[in-house]
């Protein structure tokens, strides 16, 4: 087996992945950090819980512009394969609804297990090395920092997205890409809050409540998801609405028409609901429609929908026109990145540069809430390190 040595840039989680991967393969590895510790948005993960899976795996739990891309890496490097390299690095998984977590409920044990392997594996990982240039030669690749230069016969770029305010997420993965060729799909803010108009939202702000989440584009329903939604002052918000705020972005960056269409009560169709507030008003004729609706909505939203014109029809589809969403900083992931039709699935190998290698955010892939983003990191950080060391130059 060749001996090659990898540079990985990035010690997130699809980089600490990437790097553990390519020493067992036997490569030589260094691991690059612009920041001054390994994983910081990891242990930003499921409110600092770390939801590293899921047991649940469909294909369109994954999203890119290329919808074929994630499956060969998933399937290669799979949840249950996630889960037998996490409890050999110690840590216990507990599943909570197939939701996977370590048992500490603490992202920081992840961490902790990954950097104790990277140490025991002797990675050289060099932090507060933020990497501004990376150069294809002949004898392999120049990577460039602040200041230092080091050589390596390949590269992995795992330099994550510019989603969340936490220190080292930006645009460099993208720009380096571009600068050895590649095209990248203009990323935007997923996993995210939507600005809407259409009524002062100042009035429902901070109502929590069940209800399904619909986005139409163009008048056609892109995406559908159930569960708490929260209602801010500037729209929408809650884990049904993260869920389906990538279609919306993505089409707003379109330049298509978007609207979001609440259900505050799916347990009845409209007839029923209808014959249902029939009767409370046969009961109690002189009570103002605010007042029909108690014990139905948190007291704010009854306000809210009793003013609308036709009640019953805007507790069922409550509409509101998506005029942009959060931005990047309150997002978790971003949909968009390196265009993936210039990557090879299996390896992450890019087609346009050889040698290089890619994987978790920085690719045009997004995963919805629940452990999906996580995984990809994981299985293209496995792909990407395991195809690095054994791959001929
Ligand atoms: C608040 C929050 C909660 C989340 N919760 C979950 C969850 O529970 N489950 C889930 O599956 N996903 C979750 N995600 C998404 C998940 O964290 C990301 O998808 C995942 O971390 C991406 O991994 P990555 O390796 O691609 O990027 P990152 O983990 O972001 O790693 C990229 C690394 O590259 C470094 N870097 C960047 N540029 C340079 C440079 N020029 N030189 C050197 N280093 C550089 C960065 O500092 C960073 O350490 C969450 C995200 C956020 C923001």
């Amino acid at each position: 087996m060749d001996n090659h040595t990898v540079i990985v840039i990035g010690a997130g989680a699809s980089g600490m992945m990437a790097a553990i991967q390519a020493t067992r393969y036997g490569a030589g590895v260094t691991l690059l950090e612009g920041n001054d510790h390994p994983g910081r948005k990891l242990g930003a993960t499921g409110n600092g819980r770390c939801n590293f899976t899921n047991l649940v795996q469909r294909p369109d739990c994954y999203r890119s512009s290329d919808p074929g891309f994630p499956a060969a890496a998933l399937s290669a490097f799979t949840v249950q394969d996630t889960i037998a390299f996490f409890t050999d690095l110690g840590i216990y998984t507990v599943n909570k609804d197939g939701y996977m977590y370590p048992r500490s409920m603490q992202a920081q044990s992840m961490i902790q297990a990954l950097t104790m392997e990277l140490a025991s594996l002797r990675v050289k990982v060099k932090t507060r090395e933020k990497v501004t240039q990376i150069t294809r030669n002949e004898n392999g690749f120049t990577v460039q920092t602040q200041g230092w230069q080091y050589h390596a016969d390949k590269v992995i770029l795992a330099a994550g997205s510019n989603a969340s305010a936490i220190q080292g997420s930006g645009r460099d993965g993208y720009d380096l890409a571009r600068s050895l060729g590649h095209h990248v799909i203009e990323p935007v803010p997923a996993l995210t809050g939507l600005r809407c108009r259409g009524m002062s939202f100042a009035s429902w702000a901070g109502v929590r409540t069940q209800a399904v989440v619909t986005v139409q584009i163009d008048g056609r329903e892109a995406a559908r998801e159930s569960g708490e939604v929260q209602l801010t002052e500037y729209g929408v918000s809650g884990i049904p609405v993260f869920c389906v705020s990538r279609f919306a972005s993505v089409a707003l960056r379109e330049k298509k028409n978007v609207q979001v269409y609440l259900d505050f009560f799916p347990d009845l169709t409209l007839p029923q609901l209808r014959c249902f507030l029939e009767k409370r008003r046969e009961k109690w004729p002189q009570r103002p429609v605010r007042d029909l609706l108690t014990g139905l909505f948190p007291d704010r939203l009854c306000q809210v929908l009793a003013k609308e014109k036709d009640p019953a029809k805007s507790v069922k589809t409550f509409t509101l026109e998506v005029t942009g969403t959060q931005d990047f900083s309150h997002a978790q992931v971003c949909a968009g990145g390196v265009d993936t039709r210039q990557v090879d699935p299996e390896s992450m190998e890019s087609l346009v540069c050889s040698g290089l290698y890619l994987c978790g955010e920085v690719l045009d892939v997004d995963g919805t809430c629940g452990g999906y983003n996580l995984q990809w990191a994981w299985s293209s950080g496995a792909a990407a390190g395991k195809h690095a060391a054994l791959c001929p130059q």
